[in-house]
């Protein structure tokens, strides 16, 4: 799909490393200007020199998508710098440990919530704000395997996550009016610093996680960029409200 998003501008929220990295990478590929955004501002500056030094235009913002005033003034710059929103990737999150309901944290609940959930919200608001203005744009939110299924080692991960794939299909519906698709990615287990410094840490649970995939391994950021930016861009005009899985067959079990 060379050049499927020729003078697009796109923004990717979490893309310091792991699979936002990855799709800004991929979205450069593909001819867009590209917004890089995170809350760690010197993994978001590398993301941006790489799409530098492969030719392609880039800015990073920092923001903390938790935040509405954050939000608010990514999107402000996105406009201030490029003018429009085409393509938006809401991506940011984190896997909130493990622990069970019954010994969980509020305050681990209250974290995972606000990043994984809200900042999905806040995002889609303020860029909805921005695509009405311009008569359209597409959107893909990062939920999980976990917005499917049960099985999460972090009761509030699963519930950020099926809220994900709730808000995805509720803003579908309420947009596709409007000229505005919104999906959802769901990932099964990615390689990732996530996933590096949590669940693949102890050997016998990766073997454990591996194996419940039937294609036999652990998935790579470039795989869901790959997805997202099919997603994005015109060859999937008609796709909207989907939760597509990219996790090896794990959900099809
Ligand atoms: P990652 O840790 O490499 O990337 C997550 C990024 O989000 C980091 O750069 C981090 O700094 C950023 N971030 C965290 N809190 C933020 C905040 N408040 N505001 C802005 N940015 C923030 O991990 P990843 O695996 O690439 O994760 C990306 C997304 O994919 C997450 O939403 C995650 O839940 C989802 N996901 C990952 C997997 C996996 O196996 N790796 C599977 C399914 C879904």
């Amino acid at each position: 799909m060379p050049n499927n998003l020729h003078n697009k501008v796109s923004l990717v929220t979490g893309a310091a490393s792991g699979i936002g990295r990855a799709t800004a990478l991929a979205f450069a590929k593909e001819g867009s200007k590209v917004v890089v955004s995170d809350v760690r501002s010197e993994g978001g500056e590398e993301t941006t020199s790489l799409i530098k030094d492969m030719g392609g235009e880039s800015l990073f913002v920092h923001a903390d998508v938790s935040r509405s005033d954050h939000v608010e003034n990514l999107i402000s710059s996105v406009i201030r710098h490029y003018g429009r929103l085409d393509c938006s990737f809401n991506n940011a999150g984190v896997s909130g440990g493990s622990g069970l309901i019954h010994e969980y944290s509020e305050d681990d609940w209250d974290k995972v919530i606000n990043i994984n959930l809200k900042g999905v919200w806040l995002c889609l608001k303020y860029e909805i704000i921005q695509m009405l203005k311009q008569g359209g744009g597409s959107i893909v939110n990062t939920a999980s395997i976990m917005g499917l299924v049960g099985g999460s080692r972090s009761p509030s991960y699963g519930a950020s996550k099926h809220g994900v794939v709730g808000l995805t299909k509720n803003a579908a519906v309420q947009y596709a009016p409007s000229n505005i698709r919104v999906n959802a990615v769901c990932p099964g287990y990615i390689r990732t610093p996530m996933t590096e410094q949590g669940a693949l840490l102890d050997p016998d649970n990766a073997e454990r996680i591996i194996s419940r995939h039937p294609l036999g391994r652990l998935g790579t950021p470039e795989e869901i960029a790959d997805t997202v930016v099919w997603l994005s861009s015109d060859a999937a005009s008609f796709v909207t409200g989907h939760t597509m899985t990219v996790d090896g067959g794990y959900v099809a079990q």
